[in-house]
């Protein structure tokens, strides 16, 4: 055994980009305190420009959090009892909470076996088994797992040939493109989340809608307050309270600044594992022209219990995204499928291990990342 030991390494270092990014970080929350507006002030109306520069949306709303996002979103389409949205079973479980905490009904589907995302081929089936069921499909909400951009013209295609409204869950995937372009400008409407360990975190909950619909931006933004009108006591619908706390804006306004290196570095760490990682394990590399955003590295093991204890033997965490599909939980497992069965899902949930990833992740720790999970692999495997 060549098990390269030493101290934990972290899974998602955020110590590491605070430290870089002090003092400015500091500064920007006592600019803050300062200036008081702790709701909706400067710092968010900054941030929502910039975000949609970045993304080439029109409008980009910040809300509470990224469930707030899809949330929020569905809510403004009108998305009820007696509506259906489309969603994959391998996500994480706001994808379909939301859909579900209207009224409204999931439609599972089946991930890809190499992409581990929403199966386009799906969509015509889940379609078919809605209207068997009485019900109106309104939407497909693609998830861009792990960072990875989805298949968009496949997924718009079918979005057009059933008029429905796709929403993206870009929770995990902000700064990924698709053949260039920033799969934020994707669909009727994007959502991303500013949660902590996402690839833009914030230092709490935070989220963001991302359209060319201005009719949906004013929805969404009277919804977050309230369903305010015209003025602060003016109420036009039944809203909520989810803003961005200013605070949190000025931290992403400084994070940004750093995002695009960030971003470059996930690559090349991405490409590393890769490279180092050929022969041992098979992960999900992104199809030509595409680039994933990297908020997990993720690879498919045999026997995963035993390699994750054997990696936490040498100080190498790792962590599983996600050991359930939706569809067999206790929440979800009443709701319809495109299948009676979804196979592609239950395989990738017994099979998936994350890597530690992160844009600080020395090339030491990532050799003791690979060399541990090679004897780990090897060692199953004898
Ligand atoms: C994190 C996440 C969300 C929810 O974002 P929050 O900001 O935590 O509410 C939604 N969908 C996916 C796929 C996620 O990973």
């Amino acid at each position: 055994m060549t098990g390269s030991r030493g101290p934990k390494l972290a899974f998602i270092d955020l110590d590491s980009q605070r430290r870089h990014l002090e003092p400015r970080i500091t500064d920007a929350i006592r600019t803050v305190l300062e200036h008081g507006q702790f709701v909706l002030g400067p710092e968010v109306v900054h941030l929502e420009r910039r975000l949609a520069e970045r993304s080439g949306r029109r409008r980009v709303v910040t809300v509470g959090s990224g469930t707030d996002a899809l949330l929020l979103t569905l809510e403004a389409w009108g998305i009820g009892r007696g509506d259906a949205v489309v969603v994959p079973a391998f996500t994480f479980a706001a994808t379909a909470e939301v859909v579900k905490r209207l009224g409204a009904t999931p439609i599972f589907c089946d991930v890809t076996e190499d992409g581990a995302l929403l199966d386009p081929g799906e969509i015509p089936v889940a379609v078919g088994v809605a209207q068997g069921l009485g019900l109106r499909v309104r939407a497909v909400l693609p998830v861009g797992l792990y960072g990875q951009p989805v298949d968009e013209p496949a997924i718009a295609a079918a979005a057009a040939a059933h008029h429905l409204l796709v929403l993206g869950d870009a929770a995990q995937s902000f700064g990924a493109t698709y053949d260039g372009i920033d799969t934020l400008g994707f669909g009727t409407a994007s959502a991303t989340s500013f949660y902590p360990s996402k690839p833009l975190g914030c230092y709490g909950d935070g989220g963001a809608v991302f359209t060319d619909d201005d009719g949906l931006a004013d929805t969404v933004e009277s919804l977050r307050m309230h369903g305010s009108g015209a003025s602060a006591y003016d109420h036009v619908r039944v809203g909520t309270t989810s803003r961005l706390d200013t605070l949190q804006a000025a931290i992403l306004l400084e994070k940004l600044g750093v995002f695009d290196s960030e971003h470059e570095r996930r690559q090349e760490i991405a490409a590393r594992y890769d490279n180092r990682l050929a022969g041992v394990v098979t992960g999900f590399p992104p199809a030509p022209g595409r680039i994933s955003a990297w908020a997990q590295y993720t690879v498919r093991v045999p026997e995963r219990d035993r390699i994750r204890a054997e990696l936490a033997d040498v100080g190498v965490p790792t962590a599983v995204h996600y050991p359930e599909p939706l569809h067999r939980q206790m929440a979800y497992r009443d709701d319809p499928r495109a299948h009676d069965t979804l196979p592609v899902s239950d395989r990738l949930a017994a099979e998936v291990l994350s890597l530690p990833m992160h844009p600080y992740l020395s090339v030491e720790s990532q050799d003791r990342v690979v060399d541990g999970l090679t004897n780990a692999v090897r060692s199953v495997r004898a």
